[in-house]
């Protein structure tokens, strides 16, 4: 089925789109132009804190509200930039009153909190690295991501850390540091420091440290189909690509009130949930709460959203409620709407265009890209289903693989890998401590997505599907090695194949296939078993929802366990010659 285009809508007088004329942007563009926007530090020192905050308040900004949290309860709390600017330069004496030098690695494990902001962009002012963990993870994805990040610091709380970091602390030989906001418990480390007493202790000025455009200052975790995490580095310089594309393909300016949905435990949830918006004057909404669909009509309405940008489980979790939103709340402020991480349903547009008035607007990025690298863009026509075109400055491609040569495809509508040439600031740098990993992924002059896509006749891209196996549940990457080594730590298993199982809301969920050790017999009380251990090791957010017992699992020539032959038969799809395959990883 072709959907009709979604025509750009006639913009308000006042409120054109930031980029109006696509095609002239595009031919004009250029990164070393670009570079002129940002403040700067003495030296061509670029540091991320201080084009987000400190550089308003210089300006005469500091009192414009950069942050507007809204508690579970319902709790606001506002913070101007000046607020901001005065806590994170506390959370930069505190790092250097505990002797944290430049370049360490300081980690959060935190829900959407205000100390969450603070610690984030205090760590960039000190000139440390910042990784923060999705706070429904467990001891496992924890401990792999410290130990390989080697973090020295760690944000957290005293509920997650007894419940996610006390079963590995004795693992985690990097750490010297916890800070603990809330305050302790009886199960907190006795050298734990209080969050807001340690930095109530220390002066509230701070001079950000003038790092370099290539030094380190994000740590974002990202999943393969084999292996352990892959820690994607991410440079200060990186702050010049978030201005632009928060700019280009969010529309974000001053005085915008910006609801980025995702949580800063991963990638988007930093990029555009605190950095972008921040650093182009915008003021940032944050919901403590989880998704909750009346809820958020409400908060669209009451606080006035002018850019909104979420996920497609989220929306689709909006269709599927059947609420109409305009007949309960008044969204005429809301100017533009955007969504990212999974596919978006051409249905999905159509049914916004209807509902709101205006459509999503689906972008493509990924962790490794660390901004927005395919968008539709406000000022062009929408045609539901795709995600659009490159942004200025970015060069993108659909190739085939050959014989370790690169080869692009030309013809419209042809499936291939769709790649990018390198260049934009907030590429990835490597994964950290993993060259052989990053050269994987580069050849010929060209970065490879490890996502198949098509580009249509007037250079509109077109999601596929993955190349790899990783797993896509509810916008976050599951790498299936992961939930495969937490189950094979049970005793009764085996072998183990986990797959993404297509889901109409989520997009897939998390299916384990286990055939059991001898002496081990199937049953509803052992997979109930099998399915706590996984939730208790490795959290929520990665562990499995099903699990199925076999007798054995299929393998290939040299013993892999062959995951996309066990998702052929649950899906009932045809084997074709798969079961001959050797696994490409
Ligand atoms: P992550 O690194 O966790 O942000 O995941 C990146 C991956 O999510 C991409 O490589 C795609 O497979 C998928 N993805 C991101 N945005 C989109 C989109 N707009 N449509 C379809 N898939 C997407």
């Amino acid at each position: 089925m072709t959907l009709p285009l979604i025509r750009k809508p006639p913009a308000a007088r006042g409120a054109e789109p930031q980029l109006r004329d696509y095609a002239a942007a595009r031919a004009a563009f250029s990164w070393a132009d670009a570079r002129r926007e940002l403040a700067g530090l003495p030296g061509g020192g670029v540091n991320i804190a201080y084009e987000a905050l400190d550089r308003h308040v210089i300006a005469g900004r500091g009192i414009a509200r950069a942050l507007r949290w809204i508690g579970k309860d319902d709790t606001v709390r506002d913070f101007s930039y000046a607020d901001l600017a005065a806590a994170t330069s506390r959370f930069a004496n505190v790092l250097a009153s505990l002797g944290v030098k430049r370049g360490e690695r300081v980690f959060s494990l935190l829900g959407r909190q205000p100390a969450l902001y603070a610690a984030a962009l205090g760590t960039l002012k000190a000139g440390c690295v910042f990784s923060p963990l999705f706070s429904a993870f467990g001891p496992e994805p924890v401990l792999a991501r410290l130990t390989i990040g080697a973090g020295s610091v760690l944000v957290t709380t005293a509920v997650l850390y007894a419940r996610k970091v006390a079963p590995i602390r004795d693992q985690l030989k990097s750490l010297k540091h916890v800070i603990l906001v809330g305050g302790a418990d009886d199960r907190s480390p006795t050298d734990a420091r209080d969050f807001d007493r340690a930095l109530a202790a220390v002066p509230p000025e701070f001079a950000p440290v003038v790092t370099a455009p290539e030094d380190m200052a994000l740590l974002h975790f990202t999943s393969g189909t084999t292996g352990k995490p892959k820690g994607a580095i991410h440079v200060r310089d990186a702050v010049l690509a978030h201005r632009v594309t928060g700019r280009y393909a969010l529309d974000l300016r001053p005085g915008d009130v910006f609801w980025c949905t995702a949580d800063p435990g991963w990638v988007t949830g930093m990029s555009y949930g605190i950095i972008a918006p921040l650093v182009l004057g915008a003021t940032l909404l944050v919901d403590e709460a989880e998704f909750d669909a009346e809820r958020w009509y409400r908060l669209l309405a009451r606080e006035r959203v002018t850019v909104w940008y979420t996920a497609p489980t989220a929306i689709r979790m909006l269709m599927k409620i059947g609420v109409d939103p305009v007949a309960h709340a008044d969204l005429t402020r809301l100017r533009f709407m955007a969504s990212v991480g999974e596919p978006l349903n051409a249905e999905a547009v159509v049914w916004s265009a209807q509902t709101f008035g205006r459509p999503f607007h689906d972008n493509w990025w990924q962790t490794e890209t660390g901004g927005i690298m395919i968008a539709n863009f406000a000022a062009l026509d929408v045609k539901p289903g795709s995600v659009g075109v490159p942004l200025p400055g970015i060069e993108a491609g659909i190739v085939a693989r050959r014989n370790g040569r690169i080869e692009p495809i030309a013809a419209p509508m042809a499936m291939g890998e769709l790649a990018l040439r390198p260049g934009w600031p907030s590429m990835f740098r490597g994964y950290l401590g993993e060259t052989e990993r990053y050269e994987r992924c580069s050849a010929d002059g060209w970065y490879l997505t490890g996502d198949l896509a098509m580009r249509d006749g007037d250079g509109y891209y077109w999601f596929v599907g993955r190349a790899d196996e990783v797993i896509k549940s509810a916008g976050h990457l599951i790498g299936p090695f992961e939930v495969e080594s937490a189950l094979m730590e049970h005793r009764a298993v085996a072998e183990v194949g986990v797959i993404g199982k297509p889901d109409p809301t989520a997009g897939e969920t998390v299916k384990a296939f286990v055939a059991l050790k001898a002496g081990f017999t199937p049953s509803d009380a052992l997979r109930k078993d099998l399915l706590g251990h996984a939730r208790v090791k490795l959290g929520l957010a990665l562990a499995p929802r099903e699990i199925d017992f076999r007798e054995n699992l299929p393998k290939t020539r040299s013993g892999k366990i062959m995951r996309r032959l066990l998702k052929a038969r649950e899906l009932g799809l045809p084997e074709g010659d798969l079961s001959t395959l050797e696994s490409d990883e």
